[in-house]
């Protein structure tokens, strides 16, 4: 089988991009990544999407017209659907959609049944994505009980606005999924949407730090996880 020199170079770009990833993991010692969402902040902001738009150009996310085959790294959820567990019919949170994303959590079924370990967990805590190893099973999909993967029904690169040249685009039958913005991390930058947000709503920080923001956050003001009777254990935590 021949293989063309741009086909080469796109497949080669994807396997640097992903060795990258799992050495930054490697070199990232006691690092645990997390993010806090403080909701009562988020809710002064009715209508935004500056975290969503922010994340999707800058990783290259589709617009697909077709609502079934929509692909999502972040989104607003209705909050009964986001928190089925939390059934005070009161709670002002009720009154806004709550963002959600990956939880990168600590105990993710998602890797677990990945047969070729296309996701996998670094040690920073990321649960991170190798797109060219990603056979399409969506086992995945099916493990992730937040509904954080999207899987490309079809070619996403015709409905890319604006395509951000420093970050892989993915092809039809590849699942993808928030990265935390490892390829921020790496260099020296808070994950996108943390940075787009006007009222300073998301909190990423080292939460194996305890003098960390994140920290001082959670220490001092009542959060809670979704679902977390499944024994998950999310990384993104709710402030409330
Ligand atoms: Fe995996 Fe879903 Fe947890 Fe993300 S939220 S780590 S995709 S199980």
């Amino acid at each position: 089988m021949k293989i063309s020199r741009k086909d080469f170079l796109r497949v080669s770009g994807l396997s640097c991009f992903a060795l990258a990833a799992r050495k930054v993991a490697g070199a990232a010692g006691r690092t645990r990544w997390g993010m806090a969402i403080d909701t009562a902040k988020c809710l002064t902001q009715a209508n935004c999407t500056k975290c969503i738009t922010a994340c999707h150009q800058a990783h290259n996310v589709p617009s697909l017209p077709d609502p079934r085959h929509e692909v999502r790294w972040i989104w607003k959820e209705p909050f009964e659907h986001a928190f089925r567990e939390q059934t005070d019919e009161y709670s002002p949170l009720r009154a806004a959609p709550a963002i959600v994303l990956c939880n990168h959590c600590d105990n993710p079924p998602c890797v677990r049944v990945c047969p070729t370990q296309a996701t996998f967990q670094r040690e920073d805590g990321i649960v991170a994505m190798d797109y060219h190893r990603c056979i399409g099973c969506r086992y995945c999909m099916a493990a992730c009980p937040y509904g954080s993967r999207s899987f490309n029904w079809e070619d996403p690169r015709p409905y890319i606005h604006q395509a951000n040249l420093g970050f892989p685009t993915r092809t039809k039958g590849v699942v993808e999924k928030c990265d935390f913005c490892s390829e921020r991390l790496a260099a020296g930058q808070q994950p996108a949407c943390v940075e787009a947000c006007p009222v300073k709503a998301l909190v990423f920080g080292n939460l194996a730090d305890a003098r960390s923001p994140i920290r001082e956050l959670l220490a001092s003001r009542r959060h809670m996880r979704r679902k977390p009777e499944l024994g998950t254990r999310p990384q993104v935590f709710y402030i409330v």
